[in-house]
C-alpha cells in the first residue's frame, strides 16, 4: 500500500535522526507534504503510530502541511494553479499557452522533529 511504504520510510528517518541527536521521545513531526502525493492523512497518521509502535517516535504528533498544485508556464513564466480533474484549469491565465511545468506540489520531506531528551551540552552552573 502506497501509504505504508512512505510512513516506513518516515519512520525510519526520524527514528535514525532521533537517535542520533541522543533523543529518548520525538515529540512532534514537522512534514510538508505536496498537494500532487496521493496521501491520506488519517491514514498515514494511523499507519505511522502502527509502525513507530516500539521506537523512541511512538507518541509523535504529526503535523503536516500540505503545499497547493502550480505550475509554471513555460511561455511567459507565470505562476498558477491547476486543477487535475478540471481541464477549463489548465491553460496560462495571461497568455493561454497549456506548456507548464510543476512548480510546487511535489514536495515529500520532513521539516523539522521536536525531541525530547537530546544531549544538549549543558553548562553546569556552579
Ligand atoms: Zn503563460
Amino acid at each position: 500500500m502506497h501509504e505504508m511504504a512512505l510512513t516506513r520510510n518516515v519512520v525510519d528517518i526520524v527514528v535514525s535522526e532521533a537517535e542520533a541527536a541522543g533523543a529518548t521521545e520525538v515529540r512532534t513531526v514537522y512534514l510538508t507534504i505536496g498537494y500532487v502525493r496521493d496521501i491520506v492523512e488519517d491514514l498515514f497518521e494511523r499507519s505511522f503510530t502502527y509502525m513507530a509502535r516500539g521506537t523512541v517516535a511512538e507518541h509523535a504528533e504529526l503535523v503536516i502541511t500540505r503545499v497547493p498544485l502550480t505550475v509554471r508556464c513555460k511561455k511567459c513564466d507565470y505562476v498558477y494553479h491547476i486543477d487535475v480533474h478540471d481541464s477549463s484549469t489548465w491553460g496560462c491565465p495571461t497568455c493561454g499557452a497549456k506548456d507548464y511545468e510543476l512548480n510546487t506540489g511535489m514536495e515529500f520531506f520532513i521539516n523539522d522533529l521536536e525531541i525530547v531528551g537530546a544531549a544538549v551540552p549543558e553548562v553546569k552552573s556552579a
